[in-house]
């Protein structure tokens, strides 16, 4: 909080009055210190690819692209460098339009059962064979309102990370709870788990529990910050339950459509 004390005086100069305002900077002061640092994120992020690949091709060009076993490898670091790079990007493009109010979902009618199984069967095809992913899945048409590209890719980066912090053998749950007026999405691994302290943070921008091991699994940071606006933008709620060395449950909810409702947004 801010106070602005003045003094109101006459012809004369005599004190007549004081005029004191307070202002509550605090949430102003807030958000530009978020700025602040959200830009001070993006360049670092940003800074250490490029850092890699140039010591990778300084090498290269001093003489190791004729080293027939060195070169492919310095050239795949390179690449995998590039392609994380521009998921960070088109992640960070995503929340800027977000941020702006640009983007315009695409909400209709859907049923839920039908879409979940459909983006796990995807996984199923693509996933490391030493996962395995069950559905305990309601045997009934649940429908809910929403933009269905997007609660793919919301699905596509909770199960992603399932997987990928999953260990040899482990188990990914993939489970839907029908309540009164909302549905209760689940996904839950087997892995490493979080910290009680990290729960909330890992929905914040660029936030990684270990910085240095999620880099090497091609992480953003991001993934889970955008499931959070677009979960938020269907008037869903999300959240993370973890113990550590037992596994990680990530939930969200979505809104049941009423029978008759179909034009609500
Ligand atoms: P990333 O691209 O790094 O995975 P996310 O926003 O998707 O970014 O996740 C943020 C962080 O939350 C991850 O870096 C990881 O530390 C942690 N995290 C997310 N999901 C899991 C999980 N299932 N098990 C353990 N840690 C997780």
């Amino acid at each position: 909080i801010r106070a602005n004390f003045s003094t109101v005086t006459d012809e004369d100069d005599d004190v007549t009055g004081f005029i004191t305002v307070i202002s509550d900077v605090t949430e102003q002061e807030k958000i530009e210190q978020e700025r602040r640092e959200f830009v001070s994120n993006v360049s670092h992020e940003l800074r250490t690819p490029l850092t890699t690949m140039k010591s990778y091709m300084e090498a290269l060009i001093d003489g190791e692209w004729k080293n027939e076993d060195i070169a492919p490898r310095f050239l795949e670091v390179t690449q995998n460098e590039t392609e994380r790079m521009i998921r960070m990007v088109n992640d960070l493009l995503h929340l800027s339009k977000m941020d702006n109010k640009e983007h315009q979902l695409q909400k209709e009618r859907t049923e839920f059962i039908q879409l979940f199984h459909h983006v796990i069967d995807r996984f199923e095809m693509n996933s490391p064979e030493h996962i395995e992913i069950v559905r305990e899945l309601p045997n009934e048409k649940l429908f809910v309102w929403i933009d269905q590209d997007k609660l793919i890719q919301v699905i596509d980066n909770i199960i992603s990370n399932a997987i990928k912090y999953s260990p040899e053998g482990g188990k990914v749950t993939c489970r839907v709870i029908k309540q009164r007026h909302q549905i209760l999405v689940s996904i839950t691994d087997e892995g490493m788990g979080i910290a009680y302290d990290k729960l909330e943070k890992i929905f914040e921008r660029f936030y990684r529990v270990d910085k240095a091991r999620t880099r090497k699994l091609g992480g953003t940071g991001l993934g889970l910050a955008i499931s959070k606006e677009l979960v938020e933008a269907h008037h869903g709620r999300i959240w993370a339950k973890s113990k550590e060395g037992k596994g990680t449950t990530i939930l969200f909810t979505l809104p049941l459509m009423g029978k008759k409702r179909r034009n609500n947004s």
